[in-house]
């Protein structure tokens, strides 16, 4: 049987019901998690299985960025590449971020002026990698002088502030989106430009009575819709329309996390930066778990530091990849740890809970029987224990080992 065998670990922090196992076994059965036991156990039950012994490492499920923007943004801002390679600059990214332990992605397609390709190219070039990716179809809006508007449906064309809510081009946005990414940006962003090139970021782009249709528009093609969004103002605008999913939501209050909580609202937090204002501070985060709400993080790379705050490690403005997942997340899970959380659940930021909002989550995200086998086995609990990349051994998707350090 291919792809069916045992690893017996020292420790499976599992993200499900069955919680944590010390000196457990996962047993992967055709690619997928048949079960998760005590060592002895397994041996006993699938004699015939070949085993794997790494006891004094720790296996939990492969990590989800559930908000990126790796194959639009990035390949242009990292390397000299031109139309034709920019897709394989954007494949390269991918398999760098899965050298990071990261197998599920929540990727947005903006609209972008150098970019000429669709939604659908970005699809294609990419589908044969070992990786789970939902694509976000957005438009953009940026904060310079004269406000810059994009879709992805309009790609590299700019547009006018009236097409953004033009029927035509957001039936095709809600038919192309397979999750609810940051589908429209309510505040102009500042995107990786200094404050003096875009002093309008933060305006807010749309009315409420705007974004109330482009909601229901959006619901009643079954999607759901997510929104660039951050500060009261647009927060409360968001709550207001039936928004699903908050990004960023940097500068949340009291009133506004009980709001959301109350309505089912999940938040994606970049504590990275991504906004006109300061990001998600662990205090942050840890008020938005306590509420209760569904909360994931993610990077929203590549994307310079948000400067001098003291919950990030940087001293300069470099573009940071996926590969700071686990460093820009370790404050806000150390916070929660604190607090008396569950390893598991304080994982479940960087596992299941971006998985299911990328729309896996039956099949990724955690380590439970029918499961894709996709998981890491680690020198440590990722984002608690370890945050460099190097301290993962290897990475395994649908079974199968992709990443192998010795
Ligand atoms: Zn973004």
């Amino acid at each position: 049987m291919e792809n069916t065998y045992i690893v017996l670990a020292g420790k499976i922090v599992t993200v499900s019901e069955i919680g944590t196992v010390l000196n457990g076994a996962l047993i992967v059965q055709n690619g997928k998690i048949a079960g998760v036991l005590e060592g002895d156990l397994a041996k006993k039950f699938f004699p015939s299985f070949p085993t794997f012994d790494f006891s004094d490492k720790v296996i939990t499920p492969s990590m989800v960025d559930c908000h990126t923007h790796l194959l639009e943004f990035a390949p242009g801002s990292l390397y000299p590449i031109t139309e034709e390679t920019q897709l394989h600059a954007g494949s390269f990214i991918l398999v760098k971020a899965l050298m990071s332990g990261i197998t599920g992605f929540g990727e947005q397609i903006c609209g972008h002026p150098q970019s000429l390709y669709s939604i659908t190219d970005y699809k294609n070039a990419v589908k044969e990698l070992p990786l789970d990716i939902a694509f976000a179809a957005t438009s953009i809006s940026i904060g310079f002088k004269s406000l810059a508007h994009f879709t992805s449906i309009t790609k590299s064309q700019p547009v006018e502030k009236e097409d953004l809510i033009r029927a035509r081009i957001l039936f095709k946005m809600a038919g192309e989106s397979d999750y609810p990414g940051e589908n429209l940006f309510l505040n102009a962003t500042p995107a990786n430009f200094t404050k003096d090139v875009v002093p309008r970021a933060g305006e807010l782009i749309y009315s409420e009575g705007e974004l109330k249709d482009i909601v229901r528009l959006f619901h009643s093609q079954g999607k759901e819709i997510g929104v660039h969004v951050a500060g009261e103002k647009g927060i409360d605008m968001a709550l207001n329309t039936g928004v699903d999913v908050l990004h960023h939501a940097h500068g949340i209050n009291d009133r506004q996390l009980q709001r959301a909580a109350e309505n089912g609202v999940k938040v994606v937090a970049t504590p990275l930066g991504g906004t006109h204002i300061e990001p998600n501070s662990p205090e942050d985060i840890l008020q938005l778990v306590h509420a209760g709400i569904e909360t994931s993080i993610a990077t929203d790379a590549y994307l310079p530091p948000y400067p001098d705050v003291d919950w990030l490690p940087y001293k300069d403005q470099s573009l940071k990849g996926p590969e700071v997942l686990m460093e820009i997340s370790q404050p806000s899970m150390k916070k929660l740890q604190e607090n008396g959380c569950d390893e598991n659940d304080i994982l479940k930021l960087i596992t299941s809970n971006p998985a299911k909002l990328i729309g896996g989550e039956n099949k990724f995200g955690k380590l439970r029987p029918g499961m894709d086998a996709n998981f890491i086995i680690t020198e440590g609990i990722p984002g608690l224990e370890i945050t460099n990349p190097e301290k993962i051994k290897s990475v395994y998707y649908h079974g199968k080992c992709v990443i192998k350090r010795d």
